[in-house]
């Protein structure tokens, strides 16, 4: 790994060259060709996010007394995202630098709970439908904290299961909305009637829907109840750098009153560097993550939302009608920007590995094996070509059996 710095500088812009060679084998999302990764709201908006970032990209979030410019837009943000999801009056939350992180602090805030306000000794526990995010995995490592990932129904986690799973060392239980491999919407409703009648906490990982579900229910969708409205929801995560089409670095993360959040935010002061108060993992907040995430939601309002969801719908509804043409099934009945289909002539990884020829990156559903698009407003305009490369991969690898060991890795 040991490299040497160079021992003069270089010129940047030879340097800018240098760095336009390394990106040649990148995936090709500008050309609508990655359904992972990235979330492309178009050109202009990329120029936003560009530019309110450089505005603030030396400031710090740490520093609210420095930057009351920060404080004001991160207050601004949240106050967008509480009233999205129905927060009631008492609401709050904060911006972090991920869905990880947002996840992160909100497993701390649960373990506190549990160990702070209800007095639980001994070994803790965590109840996740199999499809929540490997986020949760990560933050029950780290508190050493037992994960019991309960079997779904239907694609969709099963609340008497989980109500089974639960017991008086639950710390917390999850609801996705949507869940990441099937892009569907757990029975949040089901789930907050359990965390009522059993004092548990339940946390709606609303990452990948938070910011598009409001607005597809405004454009005439059936979403179901899935956020704040529901009482037994105690906090949520929502990620601005994804279906916000923030710069990336952004998320939020909620609670239903500011005695809950209290138990996420770092207040420590017995060292030599004085008082510190930190709401999240991190401690250097990049300013421009929240300049950027500000700007984009103000110039996008609820009309700019609903009309870049409206596309994200248009594209998987195209996609979907065409890939039934083609034999496909969806898995359940997706409302958002993600879904994942299955074929059951041909396997998914050798479709994968052919679309990758046709420089498509996309990623995986692995339960069973399907193809699985995250679709972005730009995706309304690429429809008809993913369809014809995948009509062709399909007659590619139609009825031979599956590549040898065969697995698609993303990192
Ligand atoms: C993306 C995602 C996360 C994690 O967010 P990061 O920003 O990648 O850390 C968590 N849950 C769901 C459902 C997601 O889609």
């Amino acid at each position: 790994m040991r490299k040497p710095l160079p021992q003069t500088g270089a010129d940047w812009t030879e340097l800018k060259s240098v760095m336009a060679d390394y990106a040649t084998g990148d995936a090709r999302w500008r050309e609508g060709k990655t359904a992972v990764y990235v979330f492309n709201a178009g050109p202009e908006i990329e120029r936003v996010q560009k530019e309110a970032y450089a505005l603030f990209q030396s400031e710090n979030g740490l520093g609210p007394a420095a930057f009351p410019s920060l404080k004001r837009m991160e207050e601004e943000v949240v106050g967008f995202g509480l009233s999205l999801l129905h927060g009631p009056e008492e609401a709050c939350g904060v911006t972090t630098s991920g869905g990880t992180d947002s996840i992160t602090m909100a497993v701390k805030a649960a373990r506190d709970h549990a160990r702070k306000v209800r007095g639980v000794a001994g070994p803790l526990n965590m109840v996740l439908p199999r499809s929540a995010h490997l986020a949760f995995d990560k933050a029950a490592a780290l508190m050493e904290i037992e994960v019991r990932r309960i079997p779904l129904a239907g694609y969709l986690a099963d609340p008497a299961a989980m109500a089974a799973a639960a017991d008086d060392h639950t710390v917390m239980i999850v609801g996705s909305a949507p869940s990441f491999p099937y892009g569907l919407i757990d029975p949040i409703g089901a789930l907050s009637d359990l965390a009522l009648a059993r004092d548990l906490w339940l946390h709606v990982d609303a990452c990948v829907g938070g910011y598009i579900a409001p607005f597809v229910r405004m454009n005439g969708a059936d979403i179901p109840p899935f956020d704040f409205e529901l009482p037994g929801v105690r906090s949520m995560s929502a990620d601005l750098h994804k279906y916000g089409y923030a710069a990336k670095g952004a998320s939020t993360v909620f609670f239903r009153s500011a005695e809950l959040m209290k138990l996420m935010t770092f207040d420590f002061r017995d060292w030599p560097g004085g008082r510190m108060i930190t709401p999240t993992l991190a401690g250097t907040r990049p300013g421009g993550a929240i300049s950027a995430a500000w700007a984009v939601m103000n110039v996008l309002g609820v009309a700019g939302y609903r009309e870049k969801q409206g596309q994200v719908v248009a594209a998987r509804e195209a996609i979907e009608a065409g890939v039934r043409k083609l034999g496909f099934e969806v898995l359940g009945r997706p409302q958002l920007g993600i879904t994942a289909f299955a074929h059951p002539e041909a396997d998914a990884v050798a479709l994968w590995t052919k679309l990758h020829e046709r420089g498509w990156f996309t990623s995986l559903t692995t339960e069973p094996k399907s193809l699985h698009l995250m679709l972005s407003p730009f995706h309304a305009t690429v429809t008809d070509v993913y369809l014809a490369d995948l009509a062709w991969a399909l007659g590619e690898v139609r009825g031979k059996a599956a590549p040898a060991g065969a697995e698609v890795r993303y990192s």
